[in-house]
């Protein structure tokens, strides 16, 4: 299903704007939004404003479809085109300009091969043509210490994804035997159904797109292509990853259609002993006896680089809270770091012996 956001919207332009200003707009916006451009963290939003702005683009930047677009917006370029047929006639390369340094071509070609599934199923080839699948995504969680996201770490992980066949190379077709045209599509990997006035085109279910099927399958993978194995990678955590972060591992996910999908990895953090995570910060607990922080004192306080000195003033009052500048977590990539707020408790003794006693009533009646 497309978006349904006002494709011009999208682009920033105003309503019924010119093929040339689309232009201008998405080639200003692809470059901004592009998933490889921004970091980590940010990668799943790019990834999805890069598929809004490339939709739009392909719809406004096609006479045909933008003047249907324009009459009847959304429902008039849906009951035409398949979300496929709206990409395919789009002219990509045309508007970054061929020849000389990175092309678009090449920005656009590891996208589509590292996200197979950024248009929901099918993916552009380097070629402009549509491959039906590309790739499949896998989603994994890993677990990590407070320490491991603010040192970060490489961790290994060990995961169950699917690899192409070795018996049969991917193909799903026993050694011998060859393909056959689909006959319910006769070839074509799609097929047209009416909802009421409305003709939609489909994927074809019996080849799955492929216009092609198998007639004798491969005994492995039972006609799949591929088969599930344990896999095993070394994964890089970058210093300041928070509680659900996801990481984004390219070529790391399922192989699927001749393509590997991405590997999303959520990161959970682990509850620390001595630390709570307040965004940048860290936050402790520690008590001082009521004498101490009578008189004040210095302490010694946990720090993730270790114990540090801290003093504590005459007269602290209970659940005063003390900042240690740039103890806190590291901020990703920025270099900078948060605090570390030690907030102090004040232990009352429970028992006192006599002597003790009568030197707190001495005191007690100086006080007064
Ligand atoms: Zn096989
Ligand atoms: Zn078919």
């Amino acid at each position: 299903m497309s978006t349904q956001k006002d494709y011009y919207e999208i682009l920033g332009l105003q309503k019924g704007a010119s093929i040339e200003d689309v232009k201008k707009a998405y080639r200003k916006l692809a470059m901004k939004h592009h998933p490889d451009r921004v970091s980590e963290d940010k990668k799943k939003e790019a990834e999805e404003r890069f598929k809004e702005i490339s939709e739009s683009y392909a719809v406004l930047s096609d006479s045909k479809k933008k003047q249907l677009y324009d009459q009847y917006g959304h429902a008039g370029v849906d009951s035409r085109y398949s979300q496929e047929d709206i990409f395919r006639g789009a002219n990509f390369s045309d508007i970054f300009g061929g020849g000389g340094g990175a092309g678009f071509e090449d920005i656009f070609g590891s996208i589509f091969s590292d996200f197979g599934d950024i248009f929901g199923g099918g993916s552009r080839d380097r070629r402009g043509g549509f491959q039906q699948s590309g790739g499949e995504d896998i989603q994994a969680r890993i677990k990590i210490s407070l320490e491991e996201a603010a040192f970060g770490a490489e961790k290994e992980l060990s995961y169950y994804r699917f690899d192409s066949c070795p018996t049969c190379s991917g193909s799903g077709v026993k050694s011998g035997s060859s393909k056959v045209t689909c006959s319910l599509c006769k070839g074509k990997g799609a097929v047209r159904s009416g909802m009421g006035f409305i003709s939609v085109s489909q994927t074809c279910p019996n080849c799955r797109g492929r216009g092609k099927v198998i007639k004798d399958r491969c005994r492995q993978c039972s006609g799949e292509g591929r088969v599930k194995k344990q896999h095993r990678i070394k994964v890089k955590i970058p210093k300041g990853v928070k509680d659900g972060s996801i990481l984004r591992l390219s070529k790391e996910g399922n192989f699927l259609g001749k393509m590997r999908g991405g590997l999303y990895l959520h990161i959970i953090l682990l509850p620390h002993s001595q630390f709570r995570r307040e965004g940048k910060n860290l936050r402790c607990q520690i008590e001082v006896d009521a004498l101490s922080a009578i008189l004040g004192t210095e302490i010694k306080v946990p720090t993730l680089d270790g114990k540090v000195k801290m003093k504590i003033p005459a007269g602290t009052q209970p659940d005063t809270v003390f900042r240690l500048k740039n103890k806190g977590m590291p901020e990703l990539n920025s270099g900078r770091f948060g605090d570390e707020l030690v907030e102090v408790g004040i232990k009352i003794p429970k028992n006192i012996s006599k002597k003790e006693k009568k030197l707190f009533e001495e005191i007690a009646k100086t006080r007064k």
